[in-house]
């Protein structure tokens, strides 16, 4: 079986107390877990829930970072006070982070970079708009997600990173891109790896698929041939819906 990597981005929700219990249900429950797992929760739990979720097999990770090392960035998290408080990965060009918040590539590249820099794994989000898809630009969006998004990444910094296709129109609205549909872009996301950093990081760079996924279609989805793991939101936000996807079969 392969090295599937299951995560979730508990966005901008849960108090430290809730944030505690979910964390400590988690790690009670994927003990046995076989595949690869992060949780994301804002940057006010993530002192509390990195405690809990030290020293097991559940990473630590944040929903964002700035691109500056430190200095007067009112409002903004540094790479230096995530690693301090023991975050290991960080998400990064997350579709809302892009749409809401107009973060360009330029921006989130510098973001990659710095990350990778500093030690930290990268998930790098790139996906489609809905009447992108619909002009048939998926592809291209993707691409162009991808290119500038690693720009100035080495192949030994690569390995740190896992790209996150995430359609924008399958986030938090219950439609889910069909198994095939995503598989498809997945393929194409691993050609542009590969055509960047060669055949053998096109075959081994983790793909995670995000958009809905759910205790009902996360086993189709990862049965795909490109499709190495999910990037979880809403599911994300409840033992009871995450732990069935983290443990498909
Ligand atoms: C996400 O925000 O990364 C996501 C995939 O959300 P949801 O699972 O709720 O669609």
């Amino acid at each position: 079986m392969r090295n599937y990597f299951i995560a979730g981005n508990w966005k901008m929700h849960k108090t430290r107390a809730e944030a505690a219990a979910l964390a400590q249900a988690l790690v009670a429950q994927l003990k046995d877990g076989k595949h690869k797992y992060l949780v994301a929760p804002s940057f006010t739990a993530l002192e509390t829930v990195g405690k809990i979720v030290a020293g097991t097999n559940i990473m630590l990770g944040a929903q964002n970072m700035a691109a500056e090392e430190q200095g007067a960035h009112t409002g903004e998290v540094s790479v230096l006070q995530l690693k301090d408080l023991g975050v290991q990965a960080v998400i990064l060009g997350h579709s809302e982070r892009r749409h809401l918040y107009k973060e360009d590539d330029a921006l989130i590249n510098k973001k990659v970079r710095l990350a990778l820099k500093h030690g930290l794994e990268v998930i790098l989000c790139v996906g489609e708009l809905l009447e992108e898809r619909e002009a048939g630009k998926a592809e291209a969006v993707c691409e162009t997600q991808t290119v500038k998004g690693l720009e100035g990444v080495t192949a030994e910094e690569l390995k740190r990173v896992t790209i996150a296709y995430e359609p924008v129109w399958a986030i938090g609205t219950g439609k889910t891109a069909t198994p095939e549909d995503a598989d498809a872009i997945h393929a194409f996301i691993r050609k542009v790896i590969g055509k960047l950093y060669g055949e053998a990081a096109s075959k081994s760079i983790c793909i995670q698929y995000g958009g809905s996924v759910k205790p009902e279609n996360a086993a189709q989805l990862m049965a795909k041939p490109n499709i190495d793991g999910a990037l979880v939101g809403g599911a994300a936000l409840k033992a009871e819906t995450f732990v069935p996807i983290a443990k498909f079969a």
